[in-house]
């Protein structure tokens, strides 16, 4: 089978012009969750309902303030019947709950009426299983005093690798050696914004240290138009609501 890959948003916190990061799997996986999660998977026409599994890979705004608009859909619009697991940093139960309870009083508690919702506390080189994905999770270094995860999920036959948001570290190449594809933050698209993300230099190191047959393609990006040393590279370079299919 093939992986189909709809970005929701590719760009980072502070992009002019990109909507925040997020794609979706195969209509059932989906990774990371901005607040403008629900209207471009309106806009997509993407029934909300039918997301699985939610990976959270840290607890900055732009990638998970999008459950409680999510959880409201859920808890008073569209009532789901399928099962729900969220998985993410440590303490994502009850950052989900206060920021929902922030949010819309009553949405947390009420939303749990009709189907199951289980959270998944990931740990560095732990994993699981979920809706038919089977699921390792890495450490990888952002920001001090905050916990960020990269993944790497076999579903439908193929194998998907994420960074999260990181900068360079050896979790990465281990995540994604022999996958079918590695989506991959390149915030730092003109070089500047230090050693909290990657780099497109840095994605170069990265593509020289991981199998060949492993597809690239970058996401949660800045502003101005792809860097030189990207062109020609074969790597790929994800847009706002357009879908690769590996
Ligand atoms: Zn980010
Ligand atoms: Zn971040």
């Amino acid at each position: 089978m093939s992986l189909e890959l709809t970005f929701l948003g590719t760009g980072n916190a502070f992009a002019p012009t990109r909507y925040w990061s997020s794609f979706l799997v195969n209509d059932k996986y989906l990774f990371d969750a901005p607040p403008t999660l629900l209207p471009h998977l309106k806009k997509l026409g993407k029934d909300p309902g039918d997301i699985e599994v939610i990976f959270i890979s840290h607890f900055h705004g732009d990638h998970f303030m999008g459950l409680p608009f999510l959880l409201l859909e859920y808890a008073e619009l569209a009532p789901r019947t399928k099962d729900l697991t969220i998985i993410g940093p440590p303490g994502i139960a009850k950052r989900v709950e206060s920021a929902t309870n922030m949010a819309f009083a009553n949405v947390f508690r009420k939303q749990s009426r009709g189907y199951d919702l289980t959270f998944v506390e990931v740990k560095d080189e732990k994993g699981g299983t979920a809706a038919g994905a089977e699921w390792v999770a890495r450490k990888v270094p952002h920001v001090p005093d905050l916990e960020s995860f990269g993944f790497r999920v076999k579903m439908d036959g193929k194998t998907l690798a994420y960074s999260g948001d990181s900068s360079l570290c050896d979790a990465l190449v281990s995540l994604a050696d022999g996958a079918d594809v590695f989506v991959s933050e390149c915030s730092c698209w003109n070089e500047t914004c230090g050693p909290i993300h990657l780099t497109p230099n840095n994605i170069l190191l990265l593509r020289t240290k991981i199998s060949q047959h492993t597809k690239f393609i970058l996401t949660h990006i800045g502003a101005g138009e792809a860097p030189p040393a990207i062109a020609n590279t074969g790597i790929l370079i994800a847009d706002d609501l357009k879908t690769i299919v590996v």
